[in-house]
């Protein structure tokens, strides 16, 4: 069993990926996967949300019932888990997805929210933390309303979270600003060489 306890530099790290939705995480995480510098593998979350028109079991989330993930919560199985944006819907990443990524020498991407990411900083005092933000409030209002898949109601309470969530960016070691995507997606390939060459 992992007790999360690595903190060599040597080897994969851990690389966490926060910041409101809507700011544009899955977008760079796409690209970021496709362009990496480093081996990187995306784990998989779990959550109790259902899925989005063409998201897929086992690629963009495990999609759980509330009782199985309760199930599995109980059982230990999630490195992290946390109800998100007060919706009653749980996500988290579950220990498997990042022990068998390490095992195959990849580095773990977790897409996760603030609460998650510092229960992971606490367990791996290593990872690779980066803060995704808009230029502005107004982009990122633009870019959760663009995607037009919430509602308003949902979209009211995204606001909020990503009010709350901003004034946990400075807990991560980075904030990176997703302005164009190439920028940003540089910017982060850059982290990660840095980080590769300690
Ligand atoms: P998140 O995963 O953080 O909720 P998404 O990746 O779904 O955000 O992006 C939200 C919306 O913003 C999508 O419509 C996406 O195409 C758009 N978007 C993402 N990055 C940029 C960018 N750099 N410039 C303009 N639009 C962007
Ligand atoms: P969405 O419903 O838009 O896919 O995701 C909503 C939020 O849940 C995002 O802020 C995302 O970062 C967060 N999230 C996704 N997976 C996880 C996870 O495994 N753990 C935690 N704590 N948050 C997650």
């Amino acid at each position: 069993m992992s007790d999360g306890g690595d903190t060599s530099t040597a080897g994969p790290h851990l690389l966490v990926l926060s910041g409101p939705s809507g700011t544009g995480k899955t977008t760079v995480v796409n690209r970021l996967v496709a362009e990496s510098p480093v081996p990187l593998r995306k784990a998989i979350s779990a959550t109790t949300r259902k899925p989005r028109e063409g998201e897929q079991h086992g690629q963009d989330y495990w999609f759980l019932s509330a009782d199985e993930f309760s199930t599995r919560r109980a059982d230990g199985e999630f490195l992290e888990s946390a109800e998100v944006h007060g919706s009653g819907n749980w996500y988290g990443t579950l220990k498997s997805e990042v022990d068998h990524a390490i095992e195959a020498g990849y580095w773990p991407l977790l897409e996760i929210d603030v609460q998650g990411a510092m229960s992971v900083i606490r367990q791996y005092p290593d990872a690779v933390t980066v803060f995704l933000k808009t230029p502005s409030a107004e982009v990122y209002e633009q870019r959760l309303r663009s995607r037009g898949t919430e509602s308003e109601e949902v979209i009211q309470r995204r606001l909020q979270t990503a009010r709350q969530e901003l004034q946990a960016a400075e807990h991560y070691r980075y904030q990176v600003v997703n302005d164009t995507l190439d920028r940003a997606v540089a910017e982060i390939r850059q982290i990660l060489k840095a980080t590769a060459g300690d």
